[in-house]
């Protein structure tokens, strides 16, 4: 133990002294900021590259912070995994994205789906497949209207069990998406035993840098894999019209990115 606490006091600076203290608030205002309603959906066009045209969106979860302002997700869904309160968020975004589509449908508006993430987390709470069912009840919507978003990692780790749930709300007719697809290079030669509808594609593989060939090649690869099998491809992170007509050329068809619009609060959407 003492080697163990010796090396931490290594790194005991300032900015980890800042995280623990920025962690901590976190902790101890996450249960009030949800029930205020502090936590709200952003939403990320979807569009086929060819056209332009929308086929969808994703719901991105923002923190409005009493004391922080405007915490983006990176800074607090790992430590709400950490702690379990992940499915507690989850649960109200998941609502919240119900809520708009029975909006849009009321107001006799055109509907798109929805996506949300999910974490992997989630896919281990036993009520996980009944609230989700409830909810698209409750709001009266059709689960095909409810896309799910589910790491790659999630996948790769796959237990029996997270391969089960995911059959299961695939039978219920909610749609699947495996997201960051091509991050871990790990399940690209199980693709075809996934239980997946559309395939993510990382945004990595576009970013600039070494091994951009290689990185062409393997998206390649991904591309013609999935067409084959009939799953969609979108590809992640777009913010240039280059990356879109490459993705084009190689049979990509569908995109996300800054190129095509970045996530805006849903009234503004
Ligand atoms: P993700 O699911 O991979 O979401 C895509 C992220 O890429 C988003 O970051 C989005 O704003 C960003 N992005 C979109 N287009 C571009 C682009 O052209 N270039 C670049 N550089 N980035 C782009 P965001 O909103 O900060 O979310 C980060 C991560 O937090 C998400 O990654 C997701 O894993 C997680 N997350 C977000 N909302 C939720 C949620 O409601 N629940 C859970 N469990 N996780 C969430
Ligand atoms: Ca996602
Ligand atoms: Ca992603
Ligand atoms: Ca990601």
């Amino acid at each position: 133990i003492k080697g163990v606490f010796g090396s931490s006091i290594a790194f005991y600076n300032e900015s980890l002294r800042e995280r623990l203290l920025f962690e901590q608030r976190i902790l101890n205002t996450m249960e009030d900021s949800l029930k205020r309603g502090d936590f709200q959906i952003y939403l990320q066009p979807k569009v086929e590259i060819a056209t332009g045209k929308l086929i969808g969106a994703e719901v991105l979860v923002r923190w409005i912070h009493p004391e922080f302002g405007l915490i983006s997700p990176g800074d607090f869904i790992p430590i709400f995994e950490n702690n379990g309160f992940i499915y507690s968020m989850d649960l109200l975004v998941w609502e919240k994205a119900c809520a708009l589509l029975r909006k849009w449908k009321d107001e006799k508006r055109e509907c798109i789906p929805l996506s949300v993430n999910v974490s992997r987390r989630d896919i281990y709470h036993e009520d996980m497949i009944q609230n989700l069912s409830d909810m698209i009840q409750k709001y009266r919507i059709q689960p095909e209207e409810l896309h799910l978003e589910i790491t790659e990692s999630a996948y790769v780790k796959n237990s029996q069990q997270m391969r089960e749930v995911i059959m299961r709300l695939r039978k219920l007719g909610f749609i699947i998406e495996m997201d960051d697809f091509g991050k871990g290079y790990s399940s690209l030669n199980t693709l075809s035993e996934l239980p997946v509808d559309v395939l993510k594609m990382d945004l990595e593989f576009l970013r600039q840098g070494e091994n951009t060939k290689q990185r062409e090649q393997i998206m390649q690869f991904v591309i013609n894999l999935a067409n084959e099998f009939k799953v969609l491809v979108i590809a992640e992170g777009v913010e240039r019209a280059d990356q879109a007509d490459l993705l084009k050329t190689m049979g990509c068809r569908y995109a996300q990115g800054y190129l095509f619009g970045r996530p805006v609060p849903s009234e503004e959407f």
